[in-house]
């Protein structure tokens, strides 16, 4: 893949709709960074929380304004440092998904990550996902893709993976949980998700990790 022309590919979607997982595939396959920025804001959840204090827009910037994140491929799997410490495994915990998309509300947080995240998609042949990558952060992106699926089977994709880490949930919660993330992100005045207007939609309910793979592999 190295002889054609490296990329900026914009992933955008809703939570579990599958965009981290087929993301990492795709760039793999062409030799492109993936930067994940969901990872990013759960970072900033996750110092929020261990800060321990209440969790009120003060804090939230408190811990936005002195937070270091950095994103790195360690064998070939991307690993998400806060403030130099590798922070991969903690930021999938349901305490931090629980907090996370208030603190990604904040204008402040939004404003860092974002200049952040375009300072590492500078050098192209790079695929980031998230939620405001095609509208907001690389609104110039080569090619933008929109990815979604059923509420339903999106709780399940979640529920399975969480089951897998060893966590003690159940298909109710990741339900409630995947919908009022979806609720806040949607509707929050700065950056919204949506799709960007010459995003390509791709619905992968009912397909198979393979499927939507090949997919945006044709589409880049
Ligand atoms: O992608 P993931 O589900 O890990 O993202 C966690 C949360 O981070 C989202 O629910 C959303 O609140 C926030 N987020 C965001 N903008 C992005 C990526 C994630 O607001 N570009």
């Amino acid at each position: 893949m190295s002889e054609t022309r490296k990329r900026v590919v914009a992933v955008d979607g809703p939570a579990g709709a599958g965009k981290s997982t087929v993301s990492k595939i795709v760039a793999a396959r062409l030799e492109y960074t993936y930067i994940d920025t969901g990872a990013m804001y759960r970072a900033v959840a996750l110092k929020v929380l261990e800060s321990k204090l209440p969790l009120t827009e003060e804090a939230i910037i408190d811990a936005a304004r002195t937070v270091e994140i950095d994103q790195q491929s360690v064998d070939g799997v991307t690993k998400t440092f806060l403030d130099g410490r590798d922070v991969s495994t903690e930021i999938r915990t349901p305490e931090v998904s629980k907090i996370v998309s208030p603190v990604a509300k904040v204008g402040f947080v939004r404003q860092r990550l974002t200049e952040l995240q375009r300072k590492m998609a500078a050098r192209g042949g790079v695929l980031m996902d998230g939620r405001d990558i095609g509208t907001v952060v690389l609104p110039t992106a080569d090619v933008k893709i929109f990815l979604t699926a059923s509420v339903e089977e999106r709780a399940r994709r979640r529920f399975e993976e969480l089951k897998a880490k060893g966590f003690d949930v159940t298909l109710e919660e990741i339900e409630k949980d995947i919908a009022t993330r979806d609720k806040i992100d949607s509707e929050r005045e700065i950056a919204p998700l949506k799709q960007a207007d010459d995003a390509i939609l791709l619905d992968t309910t009912g397909l198979s990790i393979e499927e939507v793979t090949a997919a945006i592999i044709k589409l880049i």
